[in-house]
């Protein structure tokens, strides 16, 4: 099939890829020329493992195209796939002006039937208004679709390839059916539904994974206090088939380009129905308290922060991923910065993004993890790099002035942690706390 792609980010450069990689003919569009010009280079403008093999491997097959020219690309195919972004507004809803952008760009770009697919995560009842935008500036036939992306960053290419599911919401016989045959090599699991239910399939999947980390969170906010360990805790619920184990992590809280923005526009989405989203409410509320207990565990043991060197080990909002979407190192940095501490920070691949996005000049972004950690008061491990898991505990404690270890992701286990003389805070595990006097947990009977 001839695909168009408009939006080469995290979603549209990967789904392009990967339809190319099945056979496809495929030409992403972005307007940013830069990355176009770095993708016709064999450039890769983002960070997802395996992604740059497949571009070379399906440009070189004559089958993955690159360009600016919305236009051209638009008229050489039969499906236009939108996978632009769609950030938060302010007041928490979908920014859906490159939506309507686009949709208007592909109206007047048409020269006969084509299949506009919705890749961009949009509240219900947006593809209907793309469908209106095509109707009023094109004279030519089309079907809307929405095909929710589902992938994670950091395991795109793998998620593409190997979907759990795919979902098509289409009203036409004819988009159902080419759509479903596009999919078809990916998986069988494929559900068509009607298109307001494709659009809340995501937005619920999205919150539903929220509140199992915002869930899990409050558990091992309680196990520390009552003596428990919320690993042990999490494994015990996650063998049962109705729970399962994934999203039951207890950490410093989700981040990234999707949950942040994903519950915020659910809540304002519900709400424009006068409905009050209560429970989504309280998973935002406690995801974002959740990123301070670094800081307050930090208190704990150094006391007053000012004049206190601390060492950040990651920036982005998870591993394997360059995004710093709405990663939670910003409002922690921040928030260290303003109770006058000094910053040293660390990250393998999401830096660069990372200082471009942090209004702080006074941060010191260091080129190594070894280098971040030396002299530092304490370390905060913000990300789970594989780099930093490995990184050998006894040489950790030798770099650092003060051995203080606070694990927001709890990387660390009892046994590493023994032959050293760390002061060791992780997420709700208080067995594991060394070095601190910690309280007798409260016996409630
Ligand atoms: P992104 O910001 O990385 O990429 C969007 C791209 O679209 C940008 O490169 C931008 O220049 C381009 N663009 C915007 N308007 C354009 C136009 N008129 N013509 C050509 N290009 C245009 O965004 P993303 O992370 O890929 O997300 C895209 C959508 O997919 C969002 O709605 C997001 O919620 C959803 N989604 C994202 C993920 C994820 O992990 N990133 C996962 C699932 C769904």
């Amino acid at each position: 099939m001839k695909l168009a792609v408009i939006g080469t980010g995290y979603v549209g450069l990967v789904s392009g890829v990967c339809f190319s990689e099945l056979g496809n003919e495929v030409v992403c569009v972005d307007k940013i020329e830069a990355k176009i010009d770095m993708l016709k280079q064999g450039e890769v403008p983002i960070y997802e493992p395996g992604l740059k093999q497949l571009i070379e491997r399906n440009t070189e097959a004559g089958r993955l195209h690159f360009t600016t020219n919305l236009v051209a690309a638009v008229q050489q195919s039969d499906i236009v796939i939108l996978a632009v972004g769609t950030p938060s507004l302010p007041n928490g809803e979908a920014n859906l002006s490159y939506i309507k952008q686009a949709a208007q760009e592909i109206a007047l770009a048409m020269n006969g039937y084509k299949i506009v697919v919705t890749k961009s995560t949009v509240p219900v009842g947006t593809n209907e208004k793309i469908g209106s935008i095509l109707a009023e500036y094109s004279i030519h036939h089309f079907d809307i679709a929405s095909v929710p992306e589902f992938l994670r960053e950091g395991s795109a290419v793998k998620d593409t390839l190997n979907p759990d599911r795919i979902v098509i919401g289409a009203d036409s016989v004819m988009a159902k059916e080419r759509l479903k045959a596009l999919h078809r090599p990916l998986t069988d699991k494929i559900l068509v539904t009607d298109i307001r239910s494709a659009e809340m399939i995501k937005y619920a999947s999205n919150a539903f994974l929220a509140t199992k980390i915002s869930f899990i969170n409050e558990i091992a906010n309680i196990c520390e206090k009552v003596g428990a360990d919320v690993t042990l805790v999490a494994e015990g619920m996650g063998y049962d088939n109705r729970i399962g184990p994934s999203f039951l992590k207890a950490g410093i809280g989700y981040g990234g380009s999707c949950f942040p923005k994903d519950t915020e526009a659910l809540i304002q989405i519900a709400g424009h129905v006068d409905y009050e989203f209560k429970l989504l409410k309280s998973v935002v509320d406690v995801n974002r308290d959740q990123r301070f207990n670094v800081i307050r565990k930090l208190e704990a043991t150094l006391g007053e922060l000012g004049g206190r060197t601390v060492a950040i080990w990651g920036l982005a909002f998870k591993p394997e991923t360059d995004d710093v979407r709405d990663a939670p190192a910003f409002e922690i940095i921040q928030a260290l910065l303003n109770k006058g501490a000094k910053i040293r920070a660390y990250d393998p691949v999401a830096q660069d993004n990372f200082r471009s996005q942090l209004n702080a000049p006074d941060v010191n972004y260091c080129s190594s993890a070894e280098e971040a950690a030396s002299g530092a008061d304490a370390l905060c491990l913000l990300t789970e790099w594989a780099e930093f898991r490995e990184f050998p505990l006894s040489r950790l404690e030798t770099l650092l002035k003060r051995p203080v270890l606070i694990d927001g992701r709890n990387q660390f286990t009892e046994e590493e942690l023994a032959d050293t003389s760390f002061i060791y805070y992780s997420v709700g595990r208080p067995n594991l706390n060394k070095g601190v006097k910690e309280q007798s947990p409260a016996l409630l009977f």
